[in-house]
């Protein structure tokens, strides 16, 4: 599970590493109140899991309120290669003297984790391993032992530091590690990892993937807050903008599956098994939360789960959202005839009897509101 760059910033935080003061904005209308807190020149920084993100203009900066807010406006539009920006970081600008490429990821093949430097941070480490090869400095990691400061010192000084800098940077290299282990993380990444004129070591980027299956995954799943602990009700954010609604666990991946062979990207994994299909308002008010929906695509398939109960949920949730964003219905088996019954007299839409048809339908759809909505 890949984390947003706010996110990897808020667990570098807790554990002490120094991060740009910063703030997240989902609206337009308040990035400039965000940016006078934080002190102009700020920068912008698209939240979209996605790389490459500066070359597509994803990371902005902003000198005044008119420049902040012409610049949110175009972030909050943007789609990052495929990955719908949910929002914006707003940061303080710093001075940048030094960038340095630093990451900590498991080495499958050598079974151990890998501490990877380079003095040439700031570009993709594909880039830097073409264009500065020899700059790039690896060193692997006993689990057994740990990787301390002491570890850390060493890879630095090779990579050319010295003084209070190369202390810093140890320091921040062994606390990295340190949360590499006790989230479980597959990959945690700081680049650039910023030297500033004043001295500042600070991370001024941060990836963090996690093992879906480790224990640091559990603090980033949303618990929905009306299903009691007990109920299995999970919910995991993706990158995409296709909002995923459907009974189960296996029937939800499904509908991934047959929605990303559309060319869709599903915006959500959530899973509503066994007596949760009651609680469809919930589940719908809840995805309803999300800024960068272009669409949801609801399917359904009952058997033990009443397909009209789900569909009298979603009909009061509809109510109290004032959203235009197109819906996409499949229902089949029971509770069916009053299921699509319910959906002609309130939104004069006929469901799909098939899934492939459906999901060519939202995919297109989506298409189209995401074009008009930019
Ligand atoms: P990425 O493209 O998704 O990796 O986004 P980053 O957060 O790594 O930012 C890309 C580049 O923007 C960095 O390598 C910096 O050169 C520049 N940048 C980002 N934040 C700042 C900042 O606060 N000050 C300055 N001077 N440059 C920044
Ligand atoms: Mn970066």
């Amino acid at each position: 599970m890949r984390l947003f760059e706010y996110q990897a910033k808020a667990i570098f935080a807790k554990y002490g590493i120094d991060i740009p003061n910063g703030q997240l904005v989902d609206s337009h209308d308040s990035i400039g109140d965000s940016a006078k807190k934080i002190g102009y020149p700020v920068v912008l920084k698209a939240q979209a899991l996605a790389g490459g993100r500066g070359k597509a203009g994803g990371i902005r900066f902003a000198k005044d309120d008119m420049e902040a807010e012409g610049n949110a406006g175009i972030l909050l539009g943007m789609n990052i290669n495929g990955a719908a920006v949910s929002s914006i970081l707003v940061e303080e600008k710093v001075d940048i003297e030094k960038e340095i490429y630093f990451s900590i990821t498991m080495d499958r093949a050598a079974k151990r984790p890998v501490v990877i430097v380079s003095a040439e941070g700031g570009m993709d480490i594909e880039e830097i391993a073409k264009s500065e090869p020899d700059s790039i400095l690896k060193e692997w990691i006993d689990p057994t032992h740990g990787f301390h400061s002491y570890h850390a010192i060493d890879l630095f000084k090779r990579a050319g530091f010295t003084g209070d800098t190369l202390r810093k940077l140890s320091q921040l290299a062994a606390t990295l590690y340190k949360i590499f282990s006790e989230y479980e993380a597959e990959l945690v990444e700081i680049n650039p990892l910023v030297i500033t004129r004043n001295g500042r070591v600070l991370a001024v980027d941060g990836k963090v993937i996690l093992d879906e299956n480790g224990k640091g995954v559990k603090e980033f799943q949303i618990q929905i807050d009306a299903v009691r602990d007990e109920d299995l009700m999970r919910y995991v954010p993706l990158e995409g903008d296709v909002g995923i609604l459907a009974n189960g666990a296996g029937l939800t991946m499904m509908t991934m599956d047959v929605v990303a062979h559309y060319g869709g990207n599903p915006a959500n994994f959530m899973e509503i098994g066994g007596e949760l299909y009651k609680k469809s308002e919930e589940a719908l008010d809840f995805l309803l939360t999300r800024k960068d929906l272009n669409g949801v695509l609801v399917n359904l398939f009952g058997a033990y789960a009443r397909t009209d109960v789900i569909i009298e949920g979603i009909l009061r949730s509809l109510e109290k959202h004032d959203t235009d964003i197109p819906f996409v219905f499949r229902v089949r088996g029971t509770g069916e005839e009053r299921a699509r019954k319910l959906l002609m007299e309130n939104l004069n839409v006929e469901a799909h009897d098939e899934l492939d048809e459906a999901a060519k339908e939202i995919v297109m759809k989506a298409e189209d509101y995401r074009k008009r909505r930019v």
